[in-house]
C-alpha cells in the first residue's frame, strides 16, 4: 500500500544523521575578518559570487575587482605614500601597504605581509623583516632630518625651495 510504502521510507529517513541547520554551519570568522562577496571568473562569464575571508584593513571591492580563479583573490590595505617630488623613477619606497594573498604558496605561506612599492617594485615582508624595514626608514628619515638641519636658512627670496616645500606637502602649487 502507498501508505505503507511512505512510511517505510520515513523509518528509513530516521537512520540518516540529522543534517546541520543552515545556524550551525554559518562560518567561524577570525577577529579581525569579516566575510565579504567575491565575484569569480572569466570577464566573458557572468561569474559567481563566494564569500571570502577579508581582513578589516582590506579595501578592495572583491566583486569589482574580480578574479578568474578564487586563487587569485588577494587583499590589500590602503597605502601609505611617499610623496617625494621628482621627475626621475624613485629608488626609495613610494609605497607600503598591507596584502594578503591567502593561495600564496611562497615565502610569506599566505599570511598577511607588508607589501614595498620600490619604484615599481614590490617587495613583501613579514612582520620582523617590515619591523626592521621600517627601522631603517626611520634611520633614513633621521639623518635626511639631520643634513637639512645642517642647511642654512632659507634666503625670503627663495620661490624655488617655496615652491618644493609646497609640493612635499602636498599643498597645491
Ligand atoms: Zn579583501
Amino acid at each position: 500500500m502507498t501508505t505503507n510504502a511512505i512510511s517505510q521510507h520515513i523509518s528509513a529517513l530516521k537512520g540518516v544523521p540529522s543534517q546541520p541547520t543552515a545556524a550551525s554551519v554559518r562560518p567561524v570568522v577570525k577577529p579581525g575578518y569579516r566575510l565579504v562577496p567575491a565575484l569569480v571568473g572569466r570577464s566573458t562569464d557572468p561569474g559567481t559570487v563566494v564569500y571570502v575571508e577579508c581582513p578589516v584593513w582590506c579595501t578592495v571591492d572583491h566583486v569589482a575587482d574580480r578574479s578568474v580563479f578564487l586563487e587569485d583573490i588577494n587583499h590589500q590595505g590602503a597605502p601609505e605614500v611617499l610623496a617625494l617630488p621628482s621627475d626621475h623613477p624613485a629608488r626609495v619606497p613610494v609605497e607600503a601597504y598591507l596584502s594578503w594573498w591567502p593561495a600564496s604558496h611562497d615565502d610569506t605561506a599566505g599570511e598577511p605581509c607588508l607589501s614595498v612599492d620600490i619604484d615599481s617594485e614590490v617587495m613583501v615582508y613579514g612582520r620582523t623583516a617590515a619591523l626592521a624595514v621600517a627601522d631603517q626608514l626611520a634611520a633614513f628619515a633621521e639623518n635626511v632630518r639631520r643634513l637639512a638641519e645642517s642647511l642654512p636658512a632659507d634666503k625670503p627670496s627663495r620661490s624655488q625651495a617655496d615652491e618644493a616645500l609646497r609640493r612635499v606637502r602636498g599643498e597645491a602649487v
